[in-house]
């Protein structure tokens, strides 16, 4: 970050009250919520519409974060879209466990594929609330942060370079974006942990082939089946970070699924063309306060969690809806309280995915880690989900998400 006045003498470039950078879930909800009451803001992102809308990630949403969408008015299409999921399966030893998170605590999951809900955000924002969106932009610098006049400087998708003054920047850009790097370690605290396991994530174009999640516990490995729609299909496969995806053929993709998720009675895979293949190397972080002056940070800049638990989608939502009612309360009020608070009242829920993340992980990869002790722990661990129901609702409510109130 650079103090020096950004300004060539004389340009004047035109204030806006809000800088939001990135327009993944967590900057269109912070510049929907600005825009419902008319807050002027503008939102920078270096991809194309197009691009953004179809970008294949997350899929499943707690039901709080749906309320709050829906709330926000961002939820039409998702609640006459989605589905509903009340239960999941977990496979072992070839056999089937069902856990029936709906019948034990009276929630459920949505499940929404994320360009969907990007692309719902991207036309209320642009399309209906006339919001300013600018796609195609580099080389995102930020300057005098730490003063009541910061400038964001960027280059224009016709290679200009451009300028503008505002009030506070929301650093909504994700895990490789700009802003997370600004806050050194002078300025906040960066938390990590590193799994040392890799998941190939895949999407096959294939109907779902179970009527729920599923999770296989399998010594060669965790396995994931995921319904997104009912042509399309996320799997995951365990594999050595860094591994590299040309490594797993069809065949030896569609061999390892049918290994590691079968089970008795368990319906045979729907097979189909893999159309993203790509290897995740689990790791996690946390940057404490997620704040550095006028600078926010919110959703993937602030916080990652691996997808192990399927939290990622759901805390930039949670940031946003408090970054996004803040800074309407600050602007439209004067009222400061909001943004005081907002990185304690965001890390308490971050903390809490996190450490079920870990919890998660031990039970999904434990089998396969090659070693016998954690294989019998994870075993005692899942055979008290299945049996106890004290443990049961305890694994659900964190499954499921806290309330809103948490
Ligand atoms: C395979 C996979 C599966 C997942 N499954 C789930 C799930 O089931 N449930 C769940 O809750 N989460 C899941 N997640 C996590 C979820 O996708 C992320 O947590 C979520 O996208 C975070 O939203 P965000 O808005 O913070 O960041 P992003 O969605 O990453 O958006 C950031 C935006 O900023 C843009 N950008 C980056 N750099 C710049 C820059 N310098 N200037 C301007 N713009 C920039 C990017 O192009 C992007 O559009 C999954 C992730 C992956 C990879």
């Amino acid at each position: 970050m650079t103090e020096v006045s950004p300004f060539p003498s004389g340009a004047l470039p035109l204030h806006k009250p809000v800088v939001v950078i990135g327009a993944g879930p967590a900057g269109l909800t912070v510049g929907n919520i600005l825009r419902a009451v008319g807050v002027d803001c503008v939102v920078l992102e270096t991809e194309t519409r197009a691009f953004i809308e179809q970008r294949p990630r997350a899929g499943v949403l707690e039901e709080w974060a749906v309320r709050g969408l829906e709330r926000r008015g961002l939820a039409a299409n998702l609640l006459e879209r989605a589905q509903r999921h009340a239960e999941c399966e977990f496979r072992l030893g070839g056999e089937r466990y069902r856990f029936e998170y709906l019948r034990l605590t009276g929630h459920h999951h949505w499940v929404y594929p994320q360009p969907l809900l990007v692309t719902d955000l991207v036309h209320e924002y642009a399309d209906v609330r006339g919001g300013d969106i600018r796609f195609g932009v580099r080389d995102v610098r930020l300057h005098g942060l730490d003063s009541d006049h910061p400038v964001v400087e960027y280059v224009d998708d016709l290679g200009e370079d451009r300028l503008i003054p505002c009030d506070f920047v929301v650093g909504a850009d994700g895990a490789r974006g700009v802003t997370r790097a600004l806050l050194t370690p002078d300025r906040a605290l960066v938390s990590r942990h590193d799994y040392g396991i890799g998941w190939l994530a895949l999407l096959a174009e294939a109907p779902p082939s179970n009527d729920c999640v599923v999770f296989g516990i399998h010594p060669n490995g965790f396995a994931g089946h995921m319904a997104r729609s009912p042509e399309v299909t996320r799997y995951y496969l365990e594999c050595p970070p860094g591994d590299d995806p040309d490594n797993w053929s069809h065949d030896r993709v569609w061999s390892e699924l049918r290994q590691r998720l079968g089970a008795n009675g368990a319906p045979p895979l729907a097979e189909g063309r893999l159309i993203e293949k790509r290897v995740l190397d689990m790791h996690n972080y946390v940057v404490e306060p997620m704040v550095f002056g006028r600078l926010f940070l919110a959703g993937d800049a602030a916080h990652l969690t691996a997808p192990i638990a399927a939290k990622g989608m759901n805390l930039a939502l949670h940031d946003a809806f408090l970054l996004g009612d803040a800074l309407v309360a600050q602007l439209t009020k004067g009222d400061s309280t909001g943004l005081t608070g907002y990185s304690q009242a965001c890390l308490g829920r971050v903390w809490d995915y996190q450490e079920f993340s870990q919890w998660l992980s031990e039970i999904y990869h434990g089998t396969s880690s090659g070693d016998p002790y954690l294989a019998g722990t994870t075993q005692a661990r899942l055979r008290r989900l299945f049996s106890s129901p004290a443990a049961g609702l305890a694994f659900a409510e964190q499954y499921l998400g806290k309330d809103p109130e948490y």
